[in-house]
């Protein structure tokens, strides 16, 4: 029988009011909104690239179209592709992953919704970071499991991950931890000692963890690590890896769930029941990506760089913002109470809207990752450096600093 007899008599299925979103896309409409009626916009908000993704993986992606590779391909992805993946992702881990261990997925984000529906029953509990991508909590929700926040403390240098919450928060029922070191929104990364220790937990606690490693390239100074290179975790993570923010291929839609193999075996049936394969001919650009020249990805780094520093010397001349700085992702997450204090505002949305309408700069803030937990009275803002250029970064913070410095 049709459950639909018109739009009108429309009823979601239950599990619908369980489904979050990311709210950084309103963020995003509502900007380009003020943009269309001539407001000039800063858009700090989305973590998405204003940077061309590197002709040689152009190319390819447009010869392998010419070449007819525009057919249905293995489920799991090109052979080519897996091979290369295992390969890149085993010698910057110090792991030996090879193609079985590799399942090409149409982005990274859906590595979130195959990883839990893979490992997930109803009821279970899963550990996950807040403030963090909104995807994880929205997808627990849906799929019937139970979102357990853990949080993340400002210290004097960097924020570190609440390994006590972690540790507190690990009850019987709790099955899964989602770590997203290298983290999006506050750009904090573990120390070895705290990744051993997370380490030491899903032993203990007998945990599966999706290691969410979107950000494992992008980095300015030192070397990123994986949970999943330390003793015992290689058979424990699922990592999430992606094209978009290295090769600056955030359209293509391209990533990988990379793991143990029976778990990487059912996530490629869920490929096969949801979108068959990855789109073909975009994995030639891949293939070239992780084999050919990475001057494109090193020059991408030095433009995000000399972004960072741009941004981070005005917000730490602006009265009331203190603002740390990560040598990973490409965000900044200031602490920003004080100059929400002092404008009046009464918290994050006002302070957003006021300085939107009044600078055109457009950012995320602390509430756009999550909601706050009890005890929180600080306030944060995200902003993103990806897409707004230095010329832009100047102008944009620079107003906002008039702004802050005029109520002081
Ligand atoms: N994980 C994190 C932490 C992210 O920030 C993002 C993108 N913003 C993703 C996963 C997914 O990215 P994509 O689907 O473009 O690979």
């Amino acid at each position: 029988m049709n459950r639909r007899a018109s739009a009108a008599d429309f009823a979601a299925a239950q599990r619908v009011a369980h489904l979050g979103t990311e709210t950084v896309f309103a963020v995003s409409s509502e900007a380009a909104a003020l943009a269309v009626q001539g407001k000039t916009i800063y858009p700090f908000h989305l973590g998405d690239l204003n940077i061309a993704t590197p002709e040689n993986i152009v190319e390819a992606s447009l010869r392998a179209i010419r070449d007819g590779k525009t057919t249905y391909c293995p489920n799991a992805g090109i052979p080519q592709l897996r091979d290369a993946l295992a390969e890149d992702v085993s010698r910057a881990r110090g792991l030996d992953y090879t193609a079985g261990n590799v399942s090409v997925q149409p982005g990274g984000k859906p590595v979130i919704a195959k990883f839990l529906l893979t490992l997930m029953d109803p009821g279970d509990e899963v550990l996950y970071p807040n403030p963090g991508f909104p995807i994880y909590d929205s997808l627990i929700g849906f799929f019937g499991g139970v979102a357990v926040p853990y949080t993340y403390a400002e210290g004097s240098d960097r924020f570190h991950l609440d390994l006590d919450g972690i540790a507190r928060q690990i009850t019987p029922r709790t099955r899964l931890l989602i770590l997203n070191d290298l983290h999006n929104p506050t750009a904090a990364e573990c120390t070895p000692v705290e990744l051993e220790r997370i380490a030491e937990l899903v032993l203990e606690h007998d945990l599966l963890v999706l290691s969410d490693e979107a950000y494992f390239d992008v980095r300015f100074a030192g070397a990123s690590r994986s949970l999943a290179s330390l003793p015992g975790m290689r058979e424990r993570c699922v990592i999430l890896y992606t094209f978009s923010k290295k090769y600056a291929m955030t359209g293509w839609r391209l990533g990988a769930a990379i793991g143990p193999k029976p778990i990487i075996d059912v996530i490629t049936t869920l490929n096969v029941n949801i979108e068959s394969c990855p789109n073909h001919f975009v994995q030639y650009g891949a293939v070239a990506a992780l084999t050919e020249d990475q001057s494109g990805p090193r020059e991408m780094m030095a433009t995000l760089k000399g972004r960072r520093d741009v941004a981070l010397g005005i917000l730490n001349a602006t009265p009331g913002i203190n603002c740390l700085t990560p040598e990973t992702t490409f965000y900044l997450y200031p602490n920003v109470t004080g100059a929400v204090k002092s404008t009046g505002c009464d918290g994050h949305e006002s302070f957003r809207r006021l300085v939107l309408d009044a600078t055109g700069v457009s950012f995320c803030t602390r509430l756009h990752f999550g909601h706050a937990l009890e005890g929180e009275d600080q306030y944060y803002l995200r902003l993103a450096y990806s897409g707004v250029s230095t010329a832009q970064i100047q102008e944009g913070l620079g107003k906002l600093k008039t702004l802050i410095e005029s109520y002081n």
